[in-house]
């Protein structure tokens, strides 16, 4: 397996540092607002990547984090009135929700910065005892970048080069011993969420949480670290100013990056207002259908987000499903037989199609090519199925596209909706339960409706029910 290392900017063949185990850790998003459609590139790339690792057999620890405390979330809740934590912990649950809709599995872990403060803390004294780190007279703690020598390593920069970029601003009130040096910790302003540390109350700089929560987490050294490509600078060569000058060892063996998503052609940002969240999209198309179309290009090439190009991923999709409906429906009256002959010679060359989807796959991650493949069996399967087909044939047919499937994160098989007659029965029983006072038996009814979509209503005319 092929992966391209933004470390040594080529392609290099994965070797885990323990056998049949992958540690992986990807940043995560502030969690200030719902999360947007460029945020949705990165967990749909890497959770593909991770998916792949789990065909293949390896056990991958997968750690991601939220940012749940900056001054992009401080400033959300002075405009709402409400506390840093409570928005925090809105958008956390939302962003889940969107997670869920576009089938990105949970991580192993979610560690949130604001429950890994003491953990930071002491790296930054570590930091500070090894001399890579320095407290300022206002409080404020700073990485000492130049000590580091391998500082640029990851964004291939030159440190002449960085300083020379920051000769010419001048920073006022900023108490550094060198423009390049970058923030571990700095001190509260009033009215702000703050903790006590050995140099003053207050609260980490950003790279910090990420060093100490792969630590905690995945330990000194990892397989993978990944992100989306603005953040190979600063972000992550910071990350690994910190790590490697704490842990005393090579941070992370593979750096991997996603590159963009455009708007129509033009960079996506809330100031050009060709902006989408994950939720709006989702009003319109089904979030397999973005997963789709996110996974149609390769996640090092930009990727421009249209309606048309959503249009053509529904209607791939959509061939997909319906190929997988089909084999399942022949299933049903399929006869029981040995298979023959010449269904055992057609799966065979069915295989074919999974070979070049591992081929692609092990090349970089090149789901583009993956997704050809894919296609390539939904056609195979197409004309090499009929009623005459025995159940093993069709099963081991379905099966193969299914696993594909699966392994990109596609749902070919949606769970049974449930029927209408089902759910007036389970609302018949919690009225009965409210009669005899069964509150608890209520209440539980009314959540498992919901689990399966079905939110009840109480209203003076009756129980009323929708899908949500
Ligand atoms: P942030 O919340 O801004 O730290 O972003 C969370 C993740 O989304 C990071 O890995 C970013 O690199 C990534 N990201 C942000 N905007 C885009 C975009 N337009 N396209 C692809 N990835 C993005
Ligand atoms: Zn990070």
């Amino acid at each position: 397996m092929k992966i391209y290392n933004t470390l040594t900017r080529k392609k290099e063949e994965f070797i885990p540092l323990e056998e049949g185990k992958v540690k992986m850790y990807v940043c995560g998003p502030t969690v200030y607002n719902y999360i947007h459609i460029g945020n949705a590139r990165p967990m749909i790339v890497f959770d593909t990547v991770r998916r792949y690792m789990e065909y293949k057999g390896y056990e991958v620890n997968f750690v991601s984090n939220f940012t749940d405390v900056d001054d992009k979330i401080i400033a959300k809740a002075a405009e709402e009135g409400s506390t840093a934590e409570e928005v925090a912990q809105r958008f956390i649950k939302e962003c889940k929700k969107d997670m869920s809709g576009m089938n990105v599995l949970p991580a192993t872990t979610h560690p949130l910065a604001t429950q890994e403060i003491g953990g930071m803390i002491e790296m930054i004294s570590k930091l500070i005892e090894k001399g890579y780190a320095y407290r300022s007279e206002d409080g404020t703690v700073y990485y000492r970048t130049r000590k580091f020598k391998d500082y640029g390593k990851l964004s291939h920069k030159n440190i002449d080069d960085l300083q020379a970029g920051h000769r010419d601003i001048k920073v006022t009130g900023e108490l550094k011993e060198d423009a390049l040096d970058f923030v571990l910790w700095k001190p509260k302003k009033e009215g702000e969420p703050y903790w006590e540390s050995p140099w003053c109350g207050g609260r980490p700089g950003w790279h910090i949480e990420c060093s100490v929560m792969s630590r905690k987490y995945l330990g000194d050294e990892i397989d993978i670290h990944a992100g989306g490509e603005d953040l190979i600078f600063p972000h992550h060569e910071n990350e690994i100013a910190q790590s490697e000058a704490a842990n005393g060892v090579e941070f992370s063996r593979y750096w991997m990056h996603n590159a963009f998503l455009n708007i129509d052609n033009r960079k996506m940002s809330k100031s050009l207002g060709n902006f989408f969240t994950v939720r709006e999209v989702a009003g319109k198309y089904d979030l397999q259908i973005l997963r789709f179309f996110m996974l149609s290009a390769h996640y090092r090439s930009p990727l421009n987000f249209s309606a048309d190009l959503m249009e053509a991923a529904k209607s791939g999709l959509e061939r997909i499903i319906t190929a997988a409906e089909n084999i399942r429906h022949l299933q049903k009256s399929a006869p029981d037989l040995e298979l023959t002959e010449r269904e055992d010679a057609l799966l065979k060359e069915a295989e074919i199609y999974t070979e070049k989807f591992e081929a692609a796959m092990e090349d970089d991650f090149n789901t583009a090519d993956a997704v050809s493949a894919v296609f390539e069996l939904v056609k195979f399967s197409n004309t090499n199925t009929s009623a005459d087909h025995s159940k093993g044939y069709l099963e081991k047919l379905y099966r193969q596209l299914l696993t594909l499937c699966n392994t990109l994160g596609i749902i070919i098989e949606k769970e049974e909706e449930m029927l209408e007659d089902e759910i007036e029965e389970l609302i018949a029983k919690r009225q009965a339960a409210r009669k005899e006072k069964d509150f608890a038996k209520a209440d539980e009814i009314r959540s498992l409706l919901l689990e399966k979509g079905i939110q009840l209503k109480d209203t003076r005319e009756g129980v009323q029910w929708k899908r949500v």
